[in-house]
C-alpha cells in the first residue's frame, strides 16, 4: 500500500506571531518556519504503518515556496520515501490545495491519504474534507487511532464528549488529531540519508489547477490585551463583581 502525506510549512508553533502594521496579515520576515504539527503526526502515523508492514511506500507532498523543500526533507528524515514539491510563492487556499492533491492522487494512486486535521497558520480545517469530497472517497477526520486491515481503515475519532469509531473502505482520507501519536525526532544518520532521497519539483500549472484566491482577507488584528487580575476580600465581593462589573452571572 502507498500512503500520501501532504505536509505544510507554517510559522513554528513556538513563535509569537506579530500582526503587520497595515493589518493585512502576520509578519513572516525572519520568523522560524517548521512543519505543521498535525502534519508531523500524519508523517509519523504513515511511518508506523510502514514499520508494521501495512504500507510499502510513503510519498510526502508540499505546496508552497522553494523553502517548503526543507519541510519535505524533514519528513524524509523521519522516514518517508520520496517527496513532491508543488512550488508556488502565492498563498494557496484549501480548495486549490485540495484540487492539487487530487491531481497528485490521480497520478500516484495511493490507498490512503493522511493529512493534518488543520494547519496552525490559517486554522482552516478544510483541506482533508475537501479532498475526500473531490475524490469521492470516505473520510475519517480528527483520528486518535488508525488500524488498517482487510482493505478497511478503522478510525477512532475524537468528537465532543466521546469517541466515535468508523470503518472506512480503502482508498480513504484520514486527518490526524493531536493524540494519535508522538512524532519521532529524525536521527542524524537519517537526516544525512534523507539528502539522497528524491524530491520532484512541479508547478501548479503542471496539474492544470488555477490557484487564484477566492477569498479576500478584510483585516487581521491582535487579540485584545489581557488585563491584570485583582484580589477580592470575600465571596460576596466576588459575586458582586461578577454580577455588576463582568456581567457574567
Ligand atoms: P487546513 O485545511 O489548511 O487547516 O490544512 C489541513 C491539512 O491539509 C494540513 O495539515 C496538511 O496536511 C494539508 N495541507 C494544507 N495546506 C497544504 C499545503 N500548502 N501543502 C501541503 N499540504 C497542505
Amino acid at each position: 500500500m502507498k500512503i500520501l502525506v501532504p505536509v505544510k510549512r507554517v510559522v513554528d508553533y513556538n513563535v509569537k506571531v506579530r500582526v503587520k502594521p497595515d493589518q493585512t496579515g502576520v509578519d513572516l520576515a525572519n520568523v522560524k518556519m517548521s512543519m505543521n504539527p498535525f502534519c508531523e503526526i500524519a508523517v509519523e502515523e504513515a511511518i508506523r504503518l510502514k514499520e508494521k508492514g501495512v504500507a510499502e511506500e510513503i510519498v510526502v507532498v508540499s505546496i508552497g515556496p522553494a523553502q517548503a523543500q526543507e519541510t519535505i526533507r524533514t519528513a524524509l528524515a523521519m522516514g518517508a520515501d520520496r517527496g513532491i514539491l508543488i512550488q508556488t510563492d502565492d498563498a494557496v487556499e484549501p480548495l486549490a490545495v485540495a484540487k492539487l492533491l487530487k491531481a497528485v492522487v490521480d497520478e500516484e494512486s495511493p490507498e490512503l491519504v493522511v493529512l493534518g486535521k488543520q494547519a496552525i497558520d490559517g486554522d482552516n480545517n478544510q483541506t482533508g474534507q475537501m479532498l475526500a469530497a473531490l475524490l469521492d472517497w470516505p473520510q475519517g477526520t480528527f483520528a486518535s487511532d488508525v488500524e488498517i486491515a482487510d482493505g478497511k481503515a478503522k478510525v477512532t475519532r475524537e468528537i465532543d464528549g466521546g469517541l466515535q469509531t468508523l470503518s472506512l473502505t480503502l482508498p480513504a482520507v484520514v486527518t490526524t488529531d493531536l493524540r494519535l501519536n508522538e512524532p519521532r525526532y529524525a536521527s542524524l544518520p537519517n537526516i544525512m540519508k534523507a539528502k539522497r532521497k528524491p524530491i520532484d519539483t512541479k508547478a501548479p500549472s503542471d496539474y492544470g489547477v488555477d490557484t487564484a484566491p477566492r477569498l479576500t482577507v478584510v483585516k487581521v488584528t491582535e487579540p485584545p490585551k489581557r488585563e491584570a487580575g485583582i484580589k477580592v476580600e470575600s465571596v460576596a465581593e466576588l459575586v458582586d463583581k461578577l454580577k455588576n462589573e463582568a456581567g457574567v452571572i
